[in-house]
């Protein structure tokens, strides 16, 4: 079992295997989308496993394939099949836009994969392609289709929360009525946006603001809980209550859940800004390009790349060791980081 610094449990890496993307979502990425890492920095499937094997070697079970958009690298399947056969590894997860489930859940389903994730902030069409400039609903929700009729369980929605969007919460809720779904409501965070890196180490969130996130822009989850309760209310869905920890959808991160009466699925809250959970934090995170990040509003980064390229497998579990060691405590995310979520892999 993996321990920091402060007793915490670390048992989950998230790791970014690209830094591309088929949308450009407006709080993401800019319209012509970042410069593309040279693929020469991009970590190999084979680095990323070795990778894994060292992690799991020293107490990670848990994998969640994140990007950019995960499933446009080629060969993804393969890797995900690899890191199934792991021992040691319970689960292995997803955190996709669904654009290309349609043809690919399938086969993402027999390599091992069950768990998915996926990021949807509108049902409204127009809505949809504005936040994603250009993308398609009828693409996502396919996809959504796609991942239940592979299997996969759970399936859960991600939805990030912005106020100038003025998304419509309550068509969410309706989709758990009678499918087991379970959407979360994220805090829109402060990430990516700062121009230089941070020198010396220091927590970028102390050290410069973001360029396009706004405070006003992010919408408490107490907020979004109160709206659900009136705005639920108002559209016939009865009453909003809390889901007990045993009967929740099992996961690996800090959502709280709540339920309309008689819905078959579940709403939950994640709240990084207005109820800190680093006291919880289990997480390390690999970005496409080698680094490992042990906070995701912390830009001081640990060089994997060279330590696989150039080290043993010994130097590569020392490494993560030595990121065990360094997870701050807890964050003070107001401010920017240098890297995009797109780049961190959110
Ligand atoms: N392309 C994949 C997807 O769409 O799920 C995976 C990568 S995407 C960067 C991961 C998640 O980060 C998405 O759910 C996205 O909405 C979220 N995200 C990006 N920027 C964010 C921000 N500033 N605050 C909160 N969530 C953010």
């Amino acid at each position: 079992m993996a321990v920091d610094g402060f007793g915490r449990r670390i048992d989950y890496l998230r790791i970014s295997v690209t830094d591309r993307c088929n949308l450009r979502c407006v709080y993401c990425m800019p319209p012509d989308g970042v410069p593309w890492k040279d693929p020469a920095t991009v970590l190999s499937f084979e680095e990323i496993e070795r990778f894994a094997a060292a992690a799991v070697a020293e107490g990670i079970s848990k994998i969640r394939l994140t990007g950019g958009e995960p499933l446009v690298r080629k060969g993804i399947v393969g890797h995900i099949e690899r890191l199934r056969a792991m021992t040691g590894i319970e689960a292995i997860a997803l955190t996709t836009n669904a654009t290309l489930l349609p043809k690919m859940a399938k086969d993402l389903h027999a390599a091992g994969l069950e768990r998915v994730n996926i990021s949807l902030d509108s049902l409204d069409p127009e809505v949809y392609a504005k936040v994603t400039r250009g993308g398609k609903l009828a693409d996502a929700l396919a996809g959504i289709d796609a991942a239940f009729d592979a299997g996969m369980h759970p399936v859960k929605i991600n939805v990030v929360v912005v106020r100038a969007l003025d998304q419509d919460l309550v068509s969410f809720a309706r989709l758990t009525m009678d499918r087991p779904i379970h959407i979360r409501f994220i805090e829109y965070m402060p990430v990516g946006g700062e121009e230089e890196p941070v020198p010396g180490g220091a927590c970028s969130s102390e050290t410069g603001a973001a360029t396009s996130w706004t405070e006003e822009d992010s919408v408490p989850a107490d907020e979004i809980l109160a709206r659900l309760v009136v705005e639920g209310a108002a559209a016939g869905l009865g009453g909003l209550g809390p889901v007990a920890k045993d009967d929740a959808p099992g996961g690996w991160g800090p959502a709280r859940y709540y339920r309309f009466d008689g819905a078959v699925g579940t709403l939950g809250v994640i709240s990084p800004l207005s109820h800190h959970f680093c006291g919880e934090c289990n997480r390390l995170r690999l970005t496409a390009d080698g680094k490992v990040r042990m906070c995701l509003f912390s830009d001081i980064e640990l060089d994997a790349r060279t330590v696989l390229r150039e080290g043993s497998d010994e130097d590569v579990r020392a490494l993560i060791r030595q990121a065990l060691a360094a997870k701050p405590e807890s964050h003070n995310m107001r401010r920017g980081t240098v890297r995009r979520m797109s780049q961190i892999g959110g």
